[in-house]
């Protein structure tokens, strides 16, 4: 694909909306719903055990994090995934 240019160029213009039209189809495809939480929400930022937004750790270079009210030690990726599930099973219970 990378070969044909006109291909390539549109695939690399915003891979994001790319991925997010592909689920859209096979969410629609298996009968499931999709559901996009903001883009700005703060997962990585947010205790997954208490809700406290730790502000200091935006720099991305900080992989793991002890909260500073719950003392829970968390990876900054798995305490994300776990936030953004959170986030969508709200925004899912809100709709129905
Ligand atoms: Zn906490």
């Amino acid at each position: 694909m990378q070969k044909n240019h006109f291909i390539a160029k549109g695939l690399n213009e915003n891979p994001i909306s790319e991925i997010i039209k592909v689920l859209k189809y096979k969410a629609i495809w298996n009968n499931k719903k999709l559901i996009q939480i903001n883009r700005y929400y703060p997962s990585s930022q947010i205790c997954s055990v208490c809700n406290y937004q730790n502000r200091n750790i935006k720099d991305l270079t900080i992989r793991k994090w002890e909260c500073p009210k719950c003392h829970t030690y968390h990876d900054r990726d798995f305490n994300a995934s776990v936030n953004i599930m959170f986030e969508g099973l709200k925004i899912y219970m809100r709709s129905i």
